[in-house]
């Protein structure tokens, strides 16, 4: 089963089309190998690069301490061996289908037709709508080459305005502190990872980089970027400060990639590309799946309704079902959801959504930067989000996989580890 090597403008019969070759992508392919499927694949990426990992890049790639061609999940032999033609540094920009397959056309003026589409586009970087945005020294980070140009510059920096506190900006916050910068945050919301995590693990992180000499000033909206030379050497807030800048990275969140599901006519809302819970699209034939894709809680607690997961674990596993749906072999995509993030010394371990919570409990020691919070809805275990703290993380991970729980009370004692404390839950009708 070798790829076929076709050229621009030459007509490619693939019978399975994967646009966007990020994780979700890869992950997509993998998964239809390992199922058995034998059907060539074209899998068509914009970037250069043949896929690779993306947490690394505001982590230790940045730091330089990651060597980059360890972040490829595959070698070139890999795509041949497994009838993948891999096609890089091409964008689908023409695409369309019927019942039966469709014909996409690439940026480069490559024709594919296909039998089975997946879209992996995943989502782009919002960016800063504010004068000055295009001055040199301005950064965001998504892809390789955006963490290949901030690299050396976070080096030499000797003042960094991070904007946006979300994962990317305390992430890079963290490593320009590392290498010395005089560093200061500003998120327009009251509170640093306002969506993602409790307002407990919040104001602990945002004390934890305060107290690692990060500035971190929250409610606090950019109006304009200034500069000399066409160079950034500022960012001025709407209260009037005047912050010194040598490089801004903007992490102020991500909008999904939904150009050619719009061009298919599928369903798509602010949130993504609207899927079931077999990653199938509206039109009950493509599928999609990661940071486009937006469907049903695949967590089984917690708040009902259309949820927009971006995190690794979410990509793979909502591509495994893209790929069981297109091998004809559906499976329902149900999963704990799971999340980590390195910020400075701090290892941050997330299970479950703590959204909708009407209790937590916190165990450990905070002010020794080794705690856990857990999340109760009506009894119910939701989450738990740990600093340093491992052992409970992957109690709770293991018990909200299993369908158990971990009664609240007795959670509190940090003196008894979680995982003798996993119970069965004694009514979960109400969550
Ligand atoms: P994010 O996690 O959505 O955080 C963006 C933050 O910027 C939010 O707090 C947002 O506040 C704030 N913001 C929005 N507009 C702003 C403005 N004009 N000025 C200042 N702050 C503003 O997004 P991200 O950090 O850019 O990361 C991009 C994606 O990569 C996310 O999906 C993220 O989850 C993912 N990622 C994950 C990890 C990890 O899991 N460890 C690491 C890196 C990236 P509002 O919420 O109020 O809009």
């Amino acid at each position: 089963m070798a790829a076929e090597q076709t050229e621009p403008g030459e007509a490619l019969v693939g019978p399975t089309l994967v646009v966007g070759a990020g994780q979700a992508g890869i992950s997509l392919v993998t998964a239809l190998r390992e199922l058995g499927d034998d059907q060539p694949v074209v899998l068509v990426g914009d970037e250069p690069e043949s896929p690779y990992e993306r947490p690394p890049l505001s982590k230790t790639y940045l730091r330089g301490e990651h060597d980059r061609a360890s972040l490829h999940f595959r070698d070139s032999g890999w795509f041949a061996e497994h009838g993948v033609e891999l096609l890089t540094g091409e964008a689908v920009v023409d695409i369309e289908r019927g019942p039966t397959g469709g014909r996409a056309v690439t940026s480069a003026g490559r024709r594919v037709d296909f039998t089975r589409l997946a879209l992996t586009t995943g989502a782009a970087n919002r960016s800063l709508p504010v004068e000055g945005a295009q001055l040199e020294g301005l950064h965001s980070v998504r892809t390789l080459a955006d963490a290949d140009r901030l690299a050396p510059e976070l080096r030499t920096a000797g003042h960094v305005v991070v904007i946006g506190g979300g994962f990317i900006g305390l992430e890079v916050a963290a490593d320009a502190r590392a290498e010395g910068a005089s560093v200061t945050v500003v998120e327009a919301a009251e509170r640093v990872l306002g969506r993602a995590v409790t307002a407990t693990l919040s104001d602990f992180v945002r004390e934890a980089h305060e107290r690692r000499g990060t500035r971190i000033l929250l409610g606090a909206n950019v109006v304009r970027l200034t500069g000399r030379g066409g160079r950034v050497t500022g960012v001025t807030l709407a209260d009037g400060t005047e912050l010194r800048a040598d490089v801004v990275v903007v992490g102020i969140g991500a909008v999904p990639r939904t150009e050619l599901a719009d061009q298919l006519g599928l369903a798509v809302d602010p949130a993504g590309i609207v899927v079931d819970e077999h990653a199938r699209t509206s039109d009950g034939l493509t599928v999609a799946a990661g940071d486009c894709a937006v469907g049903p809680n695949p967590f089984g607690r917690g708040l009902p309704g259309p949820t927009r997961l971006e995190s690794v674990p979410h990509a793979t596993d909502q591509a495994r079902a893209a790929a069981a749906t297109l091998a004809g072999q559906p499976t329902a995509y149900a999963a704990v959801p799971w999340f980590w993030s390195d910020q400075a010394d701090l290892r941050l371990q997330m299970a479950g959504l703590p959204q909708g919570a009407d209790h937590e409990v916190v165990r450990g020691d905070v002010a020794a930067e080794r705690f856990s919070v857990l999340s109760y809805r009506n009894g119910l275990l939701l989450a738990v989000e740990s600093v340093g703290s491992s052992a409970d993380y992957l109690a709770v991970k293991r018990a909200l996989e299993k369908g158990m729980t971990i009664a609240a009370d007795a959670a509190a004692d940090s003196t008894v580890p979680l995982k003798r404390l996993i119970s069965r839950p004694v009514d979960t009708r109400s969550s």
